[in-house]
């Protein structure tokens, strides 16, 4: 059967981009490999952090403006599809704390650059934090309150695919290889393939293996509001506790790791945890209710590659570390390339043609 589009990949950005794609009436298929282990799918791993003011880093300037650009658009998105499902959309903001004086130091580096930028971002002192956060351990130096949210990922997940169905998207379990791709009976094929997208089209798209620890609260509360992003003794770790009906969960992550294998190990997890609980002591009397393994697809620039590669191929991968928070402004901007043929300036700097034309994936 012919179809508009073809959508290869069904993780968040797959679902977002073919719902909006539906959404301007266009007939849409999400061909999807299902993963033996599901919840190795990046989008079901996620800690779902949604972070353009503490994720915005030295040299990134142009990835920062597509973040900021996303976040922007996530209340409403999360409105649109809270008929399909709560997707965890969270406001209470998030608390960069650093335990050691250099973590301080190092930290605060960051933060100047951050708040240089115009982004909500307020560094406080160590007793201004812990009233706005009683659980932080005392010996917490100091640290800063970010306009930055959360969402549940897998929440997110159930929602996309559900408000697909209701939009008229098929989907297929099917595999595709690259010479397959040109034999789908579609107009335009959207890869959004996660680290799948690297064999389908050639880009630069690598695996980078991620460890994160799922604990559940015995009471069912996990004992804390904001999203808690830290620098513990030269550690990195971030703490997400859910909203209230997910029976207290609290994401404790991540590695950053340049391997494919998906098996979790017992340094990272002891790393994560000591870190976690150094920074929110209370955690050492949650459960441990997963160990979970994802592969964040990642770039050479850190930056997503969204755009046309040829006449009838679109690509919309190599998200990374923001997958969760940019699938908004992803859905938006690939489905109106798909629907008028037009690359929206939002996206100009993400094409993939940075990538075939340089060769060693720099940006201009
Ligand atoms: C540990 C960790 C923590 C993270 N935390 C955050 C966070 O806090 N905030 C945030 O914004 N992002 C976060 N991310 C990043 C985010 O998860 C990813 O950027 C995002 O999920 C990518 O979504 P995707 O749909 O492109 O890929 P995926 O979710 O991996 O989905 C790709 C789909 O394509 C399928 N597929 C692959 N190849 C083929 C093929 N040939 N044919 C058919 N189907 C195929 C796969 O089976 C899969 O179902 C995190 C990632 C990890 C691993």
């Amino acid at each position: 059967m012919t179809v508009d589009v073809a959508v290869v990949g069904g993780g968040v950005i797959g679902f977002a981009v073919a719902w909006r794609c539906a959404q301007r009436g266009l007939s849409v298929t999400v061909f999807d490999h299902q993963p033996a282990a599901p919840e190795q799918r990046a989008s079901q791993v996620a800690a779902g952090m949604l972070g353009p003011v503490s994720e915005a880093y030295f040299g990134e300037a142009d990835l920062t403006a597509l973040l900021v650009a996303s976040a922007a658009q996530w209340a409403g998105f999360a409105t649109e599809l809270a008929p399909f499902g709560d997707v965890g959309y969270r406001t209470d903001g998030t608390l960069v704390v650093a335990l050691t004086a250099d973590d301080h130091a190092e930290a605060a580096r960051l933060w100047t650059y951050q708040e240089s930028l115009g982004l909500p971002m307020t560094v406080l002192g160590a007793a201004a934090l812990r009233e706005r956060e009683p659980a932080l351990h005392p010996r917490v130096r100091g640290g800063a309150l970010a306009g930055d949210y959360q969402a549940d990922p897998r929440r997110l997940l159930r929602a996309l695919r559900a408000a697909a169905a209701a939009a008229g998207v098929r989907v297929v379990d099917r595999r595709l290889s690259a010479p397959e791709l040109s034999e789908l009976d579609a107009a335009t094929v959207v890869v959004a393939a996660g680290c799948g997208s690297a064999a389908l089209t050639g880009l630069p798209v690598r695996p980078v293996k991620g460890q994160v620890l799922r604990l559940r609260a015995p009471d069912g509360e996990p004992g804390f509001r904001h999203v808690i992003r830290g620098w513990a003794d030269g550690r990195r770790v971030y703490l997400v506790p859910r909203t209230a009906g997910s029976g207290g969960e609290v994401v404790v992550g991540a590695t950053e790791e340049e391997l494919t294998d998906a098996v979790p190990t017992a340094g990272a997890t002891l790393e994560l945890l000591r870190a976690a609980v150094d920074l929110v002591p209370s955690v050492a009397e949650h459960a441990v209710a997963e160990l979970c393994v994802g592969h964040r697809p990642g770039t050479p620039d850190n930056a997503p590659i969204l755009g046309r590669l040829s006449d009838r191929l679109v690509v919309a991968t190599g998200h990374y570390r923001h997958g969760i928070l940019l699938a908004p402004v992803t859905a938006d901007t690939i489905a109106e390339l798909v629907a008028t043929g037009e690359t929206p300036e939002l996206i100009a700097p993400f094409t993939p043609a940075r990538f075939r034309a340089g060769g060693d994936g720099a940006r201009s």
